[in-house]
């Protein structure tokens, strides 16, 4: 059959592979054992739902081969096999779900090798130790069996060869020896050992391999005699159905690691065995960060779904609730139907009680790991707390309860983050509602005016820094009983008795100004009122009920709706104590009309103090311009 070449991006991948100066190439044998793995997985699954396909449990191995003379290591299984179709899709293309972040990986650092080691790189690793590959294959589906041959970048040939036996032989020719590769290590026995065991122990098939063995010499019991003789090297015994207790730190750091494509530790491991009505293990993993698709609707999430230790489905996304849908990793039941499916899955009640299982369990890792481990958290929230935020408004808050001890916010009193429940607890007792001030950085919402006040009244703020949070927060209503109130609403009430009555003098005694101030600004505004949450600022724009400033700003800078012509209802304020409002008392007793210029240009500035903007630059430049001249 005709040479054929492989898909551009594979072909840079198996560039790298081949030209490789990565020192782990080892990986390589974990890459093609986990294939021979997955592979008799599948065989083992359809052995068990097609009476046809029929195969017994014994046969279901992986045997490593090792020849010396011609340099070749093989890598047997009696697993699925590939049909010719198979052959060209799997080895042909890249297509496996973990390579597309390498890709993206590879076109930012073209020449940092060392990428290779973080990935799961899969079947072209490889090529890192081979000079030549083939791979010869029987699919349990296909009478006839192919060969797929390769040295590399000149791609590869498809042929029909003869093979009876069901499953798949990867034939790597090892590339020469040099001063600094020594690639004839990895036909050495001790060298398999090892590798099997740090990479490949809880693989649930046997691992087999001839090894040397002395026995004592039957013509003389004073000698011994080197023989051949087969031996499993790997335990067998999956990772989550071995004893806690037992495992390393490293070995679940591993285990995820290869399993499910990241190169970084997981954030948090729950490993947990229930007993009931349903029996079932779970290993779950909270991943350290969000994969790069994680908030795109590429990215599927779902656990692993196994029975009996046979793996069923992938991504069962039933299993795990929205608000946790960052969380990976599988369940093992012995109680579960083989033949179960997607959409038995969905409506099955067994299954519905696992999955709430499932979910109280992770509940109570989350929090634990807040009480116990904060820094792990803050920056576990820093990845997914957006997510469980979306989780508190979606479905109408249904699960606002549950997941408003989760959330946490960056608060006025330091920038670090807060609970709900250690703001609502350190508040002063005079305090009257959890406040809350949105912008993108904190240094512009620092910059309020209004918080001057708040600030002072040793009351501290939540900055909402996602455009999202003040959604998150209408939802919510209320935090055991304290009700979410914006800085820049109009109804916020921060005086005392007191104050609140010169407030209402200075208003009485004013009223005709701020009433003619009002007109001045027409419909810009509902109303031209003093301030008390004001210090040195002279005037700030507040909210009236209904559309936030917060919003109007978010929909003034969305791209896709730039004219919404949704506004706020705006209350101008204006700070009595401000030199400014002594000026504006003068300026309307002596000149009433210059007010209106006054009064817009303070419009106008607080409007750009809010970071909205404003109807006419260009006439508020001129109008700052004629003031400075006439203060001359
Ligand atoms: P991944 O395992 O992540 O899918 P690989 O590059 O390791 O990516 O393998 C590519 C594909 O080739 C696999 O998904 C599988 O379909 C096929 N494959 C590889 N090795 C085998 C094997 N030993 N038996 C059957 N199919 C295999
Ligand atoms: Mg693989």
């Amino acid at each position: 059959m005709a040479k054929k070449q492989f898909k551009a991006e594979s072909r840079r991948l198996l560039e790298l592979m081949i030209n490789s100066i990565y020192t782990n190439k080892e990986i390589f044998l974990r890459e093609l054992i986990s294939n021979a793995s997955d592979a008799l997985d599948k065989r083992h699954y359809l052995s068990l739902t097609d009476p046809e396909c029929k195969v017994a449990k014994k046969d279901l191995k992986i045997t490593i081969e090792r020849d010396k003379e011609n340099r070749r290591l093989i890598i047997a299984d009696s697993g699925i096999g590939m049909n010719q179709e198979e052959l060209e899709k799997n080895l042909g293309t890249i297509a496996k779900s973990g390579s597309a972040e390498f890709r993206a990986q590879l076109e930012k650092a073209e020449k940092n090798i060392d990428i290779i080691g973080q990935f799961g790189v899969g079947f072209y690793s490889a090529f890192m130790v081979a000079k030549k590959i083939t791979v010869e294959t029987h699919s349990a589906r296909c009478d006839q069996a192919y060969s797929w041959v390769s040295s590399g970048e000149d791609g590869y040939v498809i042929s029909e060869i003869d093979k009876p036996e069901i499953g798949t032989r990867i034939i790597l020719d090892l590339k020469d020896d040099t001063d600094d590769e020594k690639y004839s290590e990895y036909l050495e026995e001790f060298k398999i050992r090892e590798l099997i065991r740090k990479y490949s122990d809880y693989v649930r098939y046997p691992i087999n391999m001839n090894v040397t063995k002395s026995i004592p010499d039957p013509t003389d019991d004073k000698k011994t005699i080197d023989t051949q003789e087969e031996e499993t090297l790997n335990s067998m015994i999956p990772l989550w159905k071995k004893s806690k207790s037992k495992i390393k730190p490293e070995e679940y750091n591993e285990f995820y690691k290869q399993k499910f494509n990241d190169w970084e530790n997981p954030a948090k491991v729950i490993h947990y065995t229930v007993e009931g009505s349903l029996s079932y293990t779970a290993l779950l993993f909270i991943p350290s960060r969000a994969p790069f698709d994680f908030y795109y609707q590429t990215y599927e999430p779902g656990l692993q779904l196994y029975s009996k230790g046979v793996f069923i489905l992938d991504k069962a996304k039933d299993l795990l609730p929205d608000h946790f849908r960052f969380v990976v990793g599988l369940i093992d039941s012995d109680d579960l139907n083989l033949n179960i499916s997607r959409e038995i899955l969905q409506q099955d009640r067994q299954v519905r009680a696992l999955a709430r299982s499932i979910e109280k369990k992770i509940q109570s890792a989350l929090e634990e790991m807040l009480k116990e481990d904060r820094d792990a958290y803050e920056h576990f929230f820093d990845s997914f707390g957006l997510n469980l935020k979306y989780g508190i408004y979606k479905d109408y808050g249904v699960h606002k309860e549950q997941l408003q001890d989760l959330i946490m916010f960056r608060s006025s009193k330091d920038g670090s983050y807060v609970t709900l429940k250690e703001y609502t607890e350190r508040m002063p007792e005079d305090q009257k509602a959890i406040y809350y001030a949105c912008g993108k950085y904190i240094e512009d919402i620092e910059k309020l005016p209004v918080l001057e006040k708040i600030r002072d009244k040793n009351y501290e703020v939540l900055y909402f820094l996602d455009e999202r949070d003040e959604f998150v927060a209408q939802v919510m209503r209320d935090y055991d009983g304290h009700t979410f109130q914006s800085v820049n609403k109009a109804d916020i009430d921060l005086d005392t008795e007191e104050e609140k009555k010169k407030k209402e003098e200075t208003a009485a005694e004013n009223k005709d100004m701020l009433e003619a101030m009002k007109e001045a600004l027409k419909d810009n505004v509902k109303e031209v009122r003093i301030s008390s949450r004001l210090k040195d600022d002279p005037v700030c724009i507040v909210a009236d009920e209904g559309l936030s400033l917060d919003m109007e700003r978010y929909m003034a800078n969305d791209p896709m709706n730039p004219n919404s012509g949704m506004k706020a209802v705006k209350i101008l304020e204006i700070n009595p104590d401000h030199a400014i409002f002594g000026k504006l008392k003068d300026v309307y007793s002596s000149d009433p009309q210059k007010l209106a210029e006054y009064a817009e240009v303070l419009y106008d500035q607080a409007l750009l103090i809010q970071g909205l903007p404003i109807d006419d630059p260009v006439e508020y430049a001129k109008k700052i311009t004629a003031l400075m001249i006439a203060a001359q």
